[in-house]
This record gives C-alpha cells, sequence and structure tokens, in this order.
C-alpha cells in the first residue's frame, strides 16, 4: 500500500473560533482528524507529521521553509507523496520556494488548505484535503502523475510557483493567468498531461540555505528619488522591481542612475510586472530599452511570489551577481516562459 505523509503547518483549515474573543486560532491535528472520518477509507496510508508551533501563514519564513524542506527530504524514499497543509495567505509563496528548494523533484508535493475551518458545516477543507491526497497518491505505470509542487485548491490543482493568492472571500481563492491548470476535480479528476513537468534526473537534491536580503521597488507615477535611493542603497543583495505593462519604467535620467549605480555595486535587480497576466519585454518599448541596457535582468511572466523565493533562493547558492542575474532568467522549475 502506498503511503502520503501530511504535513501540517497551520492554517485556516485546522482553526477553530475561540469561544469568547470569536478570533480564529490554530487547532491541533488529532482534532482535525475527527472531522474528516474519510480519511480511514483511503486505499493509501496516512502518515502525519505536525509542527510543533501550528501558525497562521501569515507567520510563515524562510527558516520554516528550509525546516519543510528538510523533512520532505528526510521522508523521501519512505513515502509516495507530500501534502502540506497550509494556510492560504502565503501559500504560493512557500510553495514557490520549495520549488527552488527541491531540485529534480520525482514525487508529488501538494499544498492545500481552506477558506473555511474544518470543522465549519459549509467547509471547503475535506474535498481540498481528500483530493490533495488523492493527487499525491496518483501513478501511472509506478511514476508519479504530478512530481511538481503543486498547489490543489477549490477543485484546481495549480503549479505553485505560477499561483497567487487573488480572492480572500471566494473559495476560489487562486489564479494561474499565465499558465494552465495542471487537473481538475469535477466527476474525474482530469489531469492535463502535456502541462506537468517530468524530472530530467531521479536524484533529489534540496537546496536549504535562502538568503532574504531582498527589498521590493515598486514603481508609480511620481515615485520620488528619496524613496527610490531608499531602497536601491538598503542592506540587500536583491531588488525585485515590480514595473509597468511589459517591463516598463520612467526613463528619468535620475532613475536609470541610480539603477546602473546599485547594479554596478553588486546588487542583483529583478523587473517583473505589475500585470498579472502577461510578460516583461525588455527592449520592446523605449521605456525598458535603458534597463535592458545597464544589466537589469528580465523576470518575463513570474509572479511576485516566484520572484522573490527565486532570489532568495539564487541568492543563498551564488556568489556572483552575473551569475545569479543568469540564472533569474533562465526556467529552472516551470516558473516562467520565455517569450
Ligand atoms: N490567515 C489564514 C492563513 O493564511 C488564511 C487561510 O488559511 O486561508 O493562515
Amino acid at each position: 500500500m502506498s503511503q502520503i505523509l501530511i504535513i501540517y503547518t497551520g492554517g485556516t483549515i485546522g482553526m477553530m473560533s475561540d469561544p469568547t474573543t470569536k478570533v480564529l486560532r490554530p487547532i491541533n491535528f488529532e482534532q482535525i482528524m475527527d472531522n474528516v472520518p474519510e480519511l480511514e477509507k483511503l486505499n493509501c496510508k496516512i502518515k502525519v507529521h505536525s509542527f510543533d508551533e501550528i501558525i497562521d501563514s501569515s507567520n510563515m519564513n524562510p527558516a520554516i521553509w528550509s525546516q519543510l524542506a528538510g523533512l520532505i527530504e528526510a521522508n523521501y524514499d519512505a513515502v509516495d507523496g507530500f501534502v502540506i497543509l497550509h494556510g492560504s495567505d502565503t501559500m504560493s509563496f512557500t510553495a514557490s520556494a520549495l520549488s527552488f528548494m527541491l531540485q529534480h523533484l520525482a514525487k508529488p508535493v501538494i499544498f492545500t488548505g481552506s477558506q473555511l475551518p474544518i470543522s465549519a458545516i459549509r467547509t471547503d477543507a475535506k474535498e481540498n484535503l481528500m483530493t490533495a491526497i488523492e493527487i499525491a497518491n496518483a501513478k501511472k505505470n509506478d511514476r508519479a502523475r504530478v512530481p511538481e509542487v503543486c498547489i490543489y485548491f477549490d477543485y484546481k490543482l495549480f503549479r505553485g510557483n505560477r499561483s497567487f493568492k487573488y480572492n480572500s472571500s471566494k473559495f476560489e481563492a487562486f489564479r494561474s493567468p499565465n499558465y494552465p491548470i495542471l487537473a481538475e476535480s469535477g466527476v474525474h479528476l482530469r489531469f492535463s498531461v502535456n502541462d506537468i513537468r517530468q524530472p530530467d534526473e531521479d536524484r533529489l537534491i534540496v537546496h536549504k540555505n535562502l538568503v532574504s536580503d531582498v527589498a521590493v521597488l515598486k514603481l508609480y507615477p511620481g515615485i520620488s528619488p528619496k524613496v527610490v535611493e531608499t531602497i536601491l542603497t538598503s542592506d540587500v543583495r536583491g531588488i525585485v522591481m515590480e514595473t509597468f505593462g511589459a517591463g516598463n519604467t520612467t526613463t528619468d535620467q535620475w532613475f536609470t542612475e541610480m539603477l546602473k549605480t546599485a547594479i554596478d555595486s553588486g546588487k542583483v535587480i529583478l523587473d517583473i510586472s505589475q500585470c498579472k497576466v502577461g510578460t516583461v519585454e525588455l527592449g520592446r518599448y523605449e521605456t525598458s530599452r535603458q534597463l535592458r541596457d545597464i544589466g537589469v535582468a528580465n523576470g518575463y511572466d513570474m509572479t511576485f511570489e516566484s520572484a522573490v523565493t527565486k532570489m532568495m533562493h539564487l541568492l543563498g547558492q551564488l556568489d556572483n551577481p552575473k551569475e545569479v542575474k543568469r540564472l533569474l532568467e533562465t526556467d529552472l522549475r516551470g516558473e516562467l516562459t520565455i517569450s
């Protein structure tokens, strides 16, 4: 019988309303299990690892990502797949980070959670949990059907590093506009076989080192030299710059000069768009050509979540900023499409 490891980190799925304060707080995994007797009927064995501290995912951080990656590494040979219960607020960040940390992944790592606690009558948690387990356990010719880090939520399976949370009040909380969904569940569970990545080698390599010295420069018309300078001269090695449209910025000389000074001093600047759909095309407009010329990295159609975690991952592996830039622009785990 196959075996699935459920890792419980927290999130609404396992929360209960405090009777006096009415605030939602995490509960332990046994209380979750009590709400899902169906778990007994599955055709796989379930092992559970519950984190000592059960958290709301707003408290998620890179140290916990490293712990998660270590847990997956330690159990990798013993189980067929992983289901990670996680709050939806930062689930796409964790899934993106894990996708970079787990190189040559050949087993499913499926994140899920819910918008309503598992004990609530109208909860979305049960379907999310049961189908996530089914996906983690799905095989064809003895190989995992989805050997990727994914998010399963509201009947859809997303590539983790292509997803983001876009709705805090609907069950349909996630989207992945720049990449097709990997599976859809209805009467049948249908996999989009051609969109699912297969590992190029069968030898998991786990990169646990992340450097979180990353700043974000989000542009808006009228942004002042003082604000830009504060961000660019802060004590970080990487800057994710959220630009307009197809990767465009102001062509004001002061702005280009500040970016160039930062790059010349060894910082890496990555250009991603504020648009949720579409891609950065450096050089398409006059307002992005200067960025390419001074050595800004092209983030193509990466999500913000992927851009930040990929930067942390690469800064944790490499010292040479040119090499970091080259790999930021390379498709490592299906996180970007080079146009
Ligand atoms: N605040 C919760 C969390 O991210 C929301 C959720 O789980 O959906 O932990």
